[in-house]
């Protein structure tokens, strides 16, 4: 009997069903159609050109810009015992030349392709001597001129459908705006191809955004949630990469930091170790995780405030790939918006772009300070709607609102009567009445205001002090040494003619530490502390350093979790679990067996 699409899911990936559109996706391309797919990360892109690529007769083309990537997905598919290879720039002559005869001879199923190469003369002459199923076009919106990851020679992608007309083309990629998919259709001359959209939705993520008190004690109390899994920690500047990873190492965790101040062989070393290696934190400025393929990234933790929420959604996408829960945790405080309101003021840019730059971050902080669930707030920033899914820290903890309205207005009045020329700390010192000799120097232990706020904490302050400048009711001028000032949003609730709610100050969480991990969507809480789960780990780690690939290529965690709940005891129970193949269970099966047996 041929193959069908399911046939060869079950057999070759060892999976039981597609997600989501993967097999209208499939058809339309095995048919010998086009397809644009936008699908966010960890959704299951790759199978969507894959699967076809099997199906059909001849050898796909993927273009793709990321060498780490390529190299990884090349060396998951052998796995699979499918006939893949690459050609990019960190191949030698000969095994290229190796490489360009197999493909030309018919011998591949998948070539994987830098777009520079795939423009060359040389490699359009082999194109027409060999025969091309499919051209998958990953990461596309790298056409985009306008975004952050253009590359000039996905313009000339276009010419490969004038020459080979009648070979199907699919593009991916995870950027889910409107105008980013529009160009792509239009530069790769796709109007004919189907558009497949799927929900930007990560329910295995789970969001948590607190307020920035003691970054490092904050981060440490995090951490200790996730002990032995791989994450990201991201912050703004190198400097506090270095410190950062100094601190965790400390204590006692096994942190790199990554940034481009260093040279490069340390960089590519301590990528190496992230992705080779089980439980690898990886402290880093925003760049790092473009291209990273790494399916168990268990957390993504953010120490500084993102630019956009296009950014906090890419950056903490990274998180969880392989659907298994994966933590995004932010800690934020008002010097990063203030920071960052000055960053975009100096900076060079025209006005229009400054206002967009303003509006992008007032976006962000307005999901920081959502009181609503963070999901429902993300997915609506990008045109979904969705109802509040139980996995956020909202959900789970909802904050309590209090009637902040004459606290705002004390801290208001404060600001006006000291004459809108002093920042955060003073104008709390006299709400508190404090002797300062700053007080004493200006008089203003006579003002009305002194002392009038002396019931609450300076830290409820900070936090009413904050919510006001992030909702504009006041604003701190930078070029005034941080002097807060009154906008016109202030009046009406001077005046007493609106109400103002604010949020509470969160106390500590309490540290639970398994029920956290407990997704909505009823998949089981990990017990990495599960002795067989751990041998098996050891195992795989062992076989992955042999063949000198990244552990997930052997095994996901998923599959070795699944495995060390159900304890198969032959090699025909082994193969119902998901992610073992044919090949897997013919490689790996008796091993795993004998690990289990042992454990
Ligand atoms: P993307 O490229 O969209 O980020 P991938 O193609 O890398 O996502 O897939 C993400 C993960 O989901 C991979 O570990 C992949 O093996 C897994 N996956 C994809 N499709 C399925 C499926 N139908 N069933 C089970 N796992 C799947
Ligand atoms: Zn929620």
């Amino acid at each position: 009997m041929p193959d069908t699409s399911l046939s060869l899911l079950n057999r070759v990936f060892g999976y039981s069903a597609f997600r989501g559109e993967q097999a209208a996706i499939i058809d339309v391309v095995a048919a010998g159609g086009d397809a644009l797919v936008l699908m966010p990360t960890g959704g299951g892109k790759s199978l969507c050109f894959q699967i076809p690529a099997l199906l059909r007769d001849g050898c796909a083309v993927v273009v793709s810009p990321l060498i780490a990537l390529m190299q990884d997905q090349v060396a998951a598919l052998k796995e699979l015992g499918i006939a893949a290879a690459f050609l990019n720039s960190s191949l030698d002559g000969a095994s290229a030349a190796q490489v360009e005869r197999e493909f030309v001879s018919g011998q591949l199923k998948l070539l994987y392709v830098a777009p520079e190469r795939l423009l060359t003369p040389r490699f359009q002459s082999q194109l027409e001597q060999a025969r091309v199923s499919l051209f998958a076009i990953d990461e596309a919106h790298c056409v985009s001129q306008w975004g952050h990851d253009f590359r000039p020679e996905y313009l000339g992608l276009s010419a490969l459908h004038e020459r080979f007309p009648a070979v199907p083309r699919i593009a991916l990629t995870a950027t889910a705006d409107a105008a980013t998919r529009a160009e792509i259709l239009q530069r790769l001359d796709l109007g004919a191809a189907r558009v497949f959209v799927a929900s930007f939705d990560r329910p295995n993520i789970r969001y948590r955004i607190s307020e920035k008190t003691e970054p490092r004690r904050q981060l440490l109390d995090f951490l200790d949630e996730h002990k032995g899994e791989a994450g990201i920690v991201y912050c703004s500047t190198r400097k506090k990469v270095e410190e950062t990873a100094d601190a965790l190492r400390q204590a006692g965790l096994t942190a790199l930091p990554y940034h481009g101040g260093m040279d490069n062989d340390t960089r590519r070393r301590h990528q190496e170790r992230f992705l080779r290696e089980d439980g690898v934190i990886m402290v880093a400025t925003l760049a790092f995780g473009m291209g990273i393929d790494k399916p168990d990234v268990r957390f993504v933790a953010h120490l500084d405030l993102p630019r956009s929420v296009e950014g906090y959604y890419q950056e903490t996408g990274r998180a969880g790939r392989d659907g298994e829960p994966a933590e995004a945790w932010m800690a934020w405080g008002l010097q990063d918006v203030v920071t960052q309101r000055r960053f975009i003021d100096e900076g060079e840019a025209e006005d229009a772009h400054k206002r967009i730059g303003h509006a992008k971050l007032d976006a962000l902080v307005g999901l920081c300070e959502a009181a609503n669930c963070r999901r429902v707030a993300l997915l609506s920033y990008f045109g979904e709607t969705s109802q509040p899914c139980g996995n956020c820290d909202v959900c789970l903890n909802p904050p309590t609102l209090w009637d902040g309205t004459e606290a705002a207005q004390k801290l208001l009045s404060a600001v006006y009567r000291t004459g809108q020329r002093f920042g955060a700390g003073h104008v709390i010192d006299v709400l508190l009445g404090k002797t300062t000799e700053k007080i004493d120097r200006f008089g203003h232990s006579g003002l009305s205001v002194f002392g009038i706020g002396a019931s609450q904490t300076d830290k409820v302050w900070r936090a009413v002090l904050r919510q006001l400048v992030v909702r504009g009711l006041l604003e701190v001028d930078h070029s005034a040494w941080g002097a807060l000032k009154l906008t016109q949003a202030a009046r009406p609730v001077l005046k007493g003619e609106e109400t103002v709610m604010l949020r509470a100050i969160e106390a500590r969480p309490a540290r639970s530490k398994k029920s956290r991990f407990a997704p909505s969507s009823g998949a089981g809480v990990h017990d990495d502390e599960d002795p067989l789960f751990l041998s098996l780990r050891a195992w795989r780690r062992e076989t992955a350093n042999e063949k000198g690939v990244p552990a997930y290529v052997i095994l996901h965690d998923a599959t070795l979790r699944e495995i060390a709940a159900r304890r198969p005891a032959t090699l025909a129970e082994l193969g119902e679990i998901s992610g073992l193949g044919t090949k897997k269970l013919e490689a790996y099966g008796e091993a795993v067996l004998e690990v289990i047996a042992a454990g």
